[in-house]
């Protein structure tokens, strides 16, 4: 991170977290008709390591697709059962970006700005002087006269509680002395692998005929040691390419936990002077743990609206029925009553990938969500929903 020589006391907004969603934040308010006097990004990491795969689907033209590695067409599904199917997904393609590229991109164009500044600290909390919100760090005390930007406070989902789903992965990228690997086509999900009820699944992209990502993944509340997700790949590259250790390199390694919880909170609004943003502000869809995109969507609409003096509207916005759908979705994954790659494996055979893409960027109308419901086990979707429905009857408590 390029860091300023002297920093003021005093900045128009105050961005805590220069990550993935407080830098797409500072891009957005840098390339927008707001006249701010100055902007401070506080991160204690320095941010221009390869620590992070993003990936998305989209039909359209993205904000940060110049940092695409790689685009596949087409992508691969494959059931328990062994039945595997390859699907072309155009209009859409699924895209690669690396976090270094990403983070390097966009500080080469916040840079170009004298009115952004970087600062390398731990913030240790929030507070108020005045009419003012204020950022402590263990580099001084810094006053935010119009907004802070928060993506480091934790969001609701507590790692040892197994109620608690979260998307676990380990992922290795290794390179083969050989040519092996189809790089025409992702696979989204393998589940030949999924021999629990958790939901687990290895997910591939090979990036060229000897390189390729591995990531061992689960949507489950308990979390495996490193060990585990590390062992399960090589199994799964001597099972699946008839690889053995001596075959390959491991050129990298990263790690995730990202929470598939819904907040209760209620949602925010561009009224307050302390804005969440990113994971911490619920921006993960809830049941795929995708933000990417999402980020980038709701940031853009948020400057929009700051943009325009829409502070009545509401930051992280979703339609109550799709809310409603994940809640359930997330009680079936929970309560493991079916196999969660059951309950993907019956969306992926009876509908197109379009659909199911859309589905869950949440772009669906109505009727397709009902016609998508329709299509996965009935029995624990509406144990599910009844279960919901029961707690939140307003019983009175003993
Ligand atoms: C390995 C990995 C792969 C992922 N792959 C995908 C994917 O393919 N597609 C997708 O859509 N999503 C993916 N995600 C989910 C999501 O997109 C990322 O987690 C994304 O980085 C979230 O952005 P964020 O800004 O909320 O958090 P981060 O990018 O983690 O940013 C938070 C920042 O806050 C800083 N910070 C934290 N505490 C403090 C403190 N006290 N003081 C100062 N700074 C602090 C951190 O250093 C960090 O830079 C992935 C997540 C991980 C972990």
């Amino acid at each position: 991170m390029p860091e300023s020589p002297i920093i003021k006391p005093s900045h128009t907004f105050i961005l805590a977290g220069g990550g993935m969603a407080g830098l797409s934040l500072a891009y957005y308010l840098h390339s927008s008709k707001i006249d701010f006097e100055s902007m401070l990004i506080i991160d204690q990491t320095i941010k221009n390591t390869r620590d992070k795969t993003w990936c998305y689907w989209s039909d359209q033209a993205e904000t940060f697709d110049a940092c695409v590695e790689h685009r596949w067409d087409q992508l691969w599904f494959h059931s328990f059962a062994n039945q595997n199917d390859k699907f072309s997904i155009a209009p859409f393609s699924y895209r690669k970006i690396q976090s270094d590229t990403w983070y390097a991109f966009v500080q080469k164009e916040l840079s170009s700005n004298p009115k952004v500044q970087f600062l390398q600290a731990k913030v240790l909390g929030f507070n108020y002087a005045g009419r003012y919100a204020c950022v402590q760090t263990d580099a001084g005390k810094f006053t935010a006269t119009s907004k802070i930007f928060d993506s480091i406070s934790p969001y609701p989902c507590e790692l040892a509680n197994p109620k608690h789903l979260k998307q676990h992965f380990v992922g290795l990228t290794i390179e083969t002395n050989f040519p092996i690997f189809e790089p025409d086509a992702a696979h989204l999900f393998d589940f030949r692998i999924a021999h629990t009820k958790a939901c687990e699944f290895m997910y591939v992209l090979p990036t060229s005929t000897r390189v390729a990502l591995f990531e061992h993944t689960y949507f489950s509340g308990e979390l495996k040691e490193k060990e585990h997700y590390i062992a399960q790949i090589k199994s799964y590259l001597v099972g699946a390419y008839g690889l053995g250790e001596e075959d390959y390199l491991i050129v990298e390694e990263e790690a995730g936990i990202i929470p598939m919880t819904l907040s209760e909170e209620d949602p925010q609004n561009l009224q307050a002077k302390i804005i969440r943003i990113g994971t911490s502000g619920g921006f993960v869809k809830a049941t795929t743990g995708y933000s990417f995109l999402r980020t980038q969507r709701k940031l853009i609409a948020l400057v929009e609206n700051l943009q325009t003096g829409r502070f009545g509207s509401v930051v992280n916005e979703s339609k109550p029925f799709k809310k409603w759908m994940d809640r359930v979705f997330l009680r079936v994954l929970v309560d493991q009553k079916i196999k969660g790659s059951r309950v993907f494996e019956s969306l992926f055979q009876k509908n197109k990938p379009q659909l199911i893409l859309r589905f869950l960027e949440e772009q669906t109308t109505v009727w397709e969500d009902l016609k998508l419901m329709t299509s996965v086990p009935t029995i624990p979707f509406m144990q599910a929903a009844f279960k919901i429905a029961l707690e939140r009857l307003p019983f009175p408590k003993k």
